[in-house]
């Protein structure tokens, strides 16, 4: 069994990304947007920010006030989708409840959609010609090529179908040529499908969604959920210890997926930045 190592792949991307920039004298600029004081939301843009100045990115961090107005915000985001000097913008999910997401997703410019979260962008995903990649499944998929885990013609299955991992996940696998059974909270029969996996990538949020029994011996488990258990501590999806003594390939959480959503939005804001100066 390999332990999948989520921090040695991001570092490589990171490493390329930083070289390439540094070589070229390029500027990308990344917008974050952040509202209100959710703790988890704090350490998801604050990992953003450091893996910009690791890459020679220049970033600007926009934290507003938990009452900010969704006008207010959408004007800021108007605004950026002017600046010159940005050429990536990403507001930090989830946003308070009196904000509407879809519309403050779709307010960004596509040009600068870093998160490939809007519609147009969601839709390319599923005709397999997009610009940006969908961050975590992307991250997902540079890991299974890293470790050289050919796809094609195996049965991956995926736990979770959000527009943000679940469903982009299932695309991606597909146009890796995998045959993928998309499985959601009414799924009859998850145990079944899942034993029959060569790989599983689950996106739940919930701790034990995936355990040995479902596993058959020999599988690929990848696991994007991340939880914090009783003690405050991060947990994803799978139980690792039981599942680990099965699967052939798994990654831990945390050190798995999750660097990996943030190395390629660094690939995506590189991309917007040489899209938006026409460099090739
Ligand atoms: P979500 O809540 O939008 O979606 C969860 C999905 O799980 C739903 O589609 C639901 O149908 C399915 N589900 C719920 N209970 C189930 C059950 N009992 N059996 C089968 N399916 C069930 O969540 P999301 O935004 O897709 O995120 C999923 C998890 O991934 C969360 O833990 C989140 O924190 C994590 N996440 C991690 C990263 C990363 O970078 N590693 C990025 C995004 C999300």
């Amino acid at each position: 069994m390999t332990i999948i190592n989520g921090k040695e792949v991001s570092q490589k991307l990171k490493d390329d990304i930083a070289a390439e920039v540094k070589e070229n004298g390029y500027t990308p600029g990344l917008a974050v947007i952040i509202v209100g004081d959710d703790p988890a939301s704090r350490v998801y843009v604050n990992n953003k920010k450091k893996a910009c100045a690791y890459c020679g990115f220049h970033s600007e961090e926009y934290a507003l006030a938990e009452n900010t107005t969704q006008s207010e915000l959408i004007a800021l985001i108007e605004r950026l989708n002017q600046d010159e000097n940005i050429d990536g913008i990403l507001c930090q999910l989830p946003l308070p409840r009196h904000i509407d997401e879809k519309a403050v997703i779709e307010a960004i410019a596509p040009a600068k959609d870093v998160d490939a979260f809007c519609e147009a962008d969601v839709g390319k995903v599923m005709i397999g010609n997009y610009t940006f990649s969908p961050c975590t499944p992307a991250g997902v998929m540079e890991l299974l090529k890293y470790y050289h885990i050919d796809v094609s013609g195996k049965n991956a299955v995926v736990i979770g179908r959000s527009n943000i991992v679940g469903k982009p996940m299932a695309m991606l696998l597909l146009h890796a040529d995998a045959t993928v059974t998309l499985c959601h909270s009414k799924t009859a029969d998850l145990k079944d499908i899942c034993r029959r996996a060569d790989i599983i990538v689950s996106a739940v949020g919930r701790i034990g969604a995936v355990s040995a029994d479902m596993v058959r011996d020999g599988a690929v488990v990848i696991d994007v959920g991340i939880n914090r258990n009783s003690e405050g501590k991060l947990q994803g999806d799978v139980d690792y210890e039981a599942v680990k003594e099965k699967a052939s390939y798994i990654t831990p959480v945390p050190g798995g997926v999750g660097p990996m959503t943030i190395a390629v939005l660094m690939q995506n804001t590189l991309k917007a930045y040489k899209n938006n100066k026409k460099i090739d």
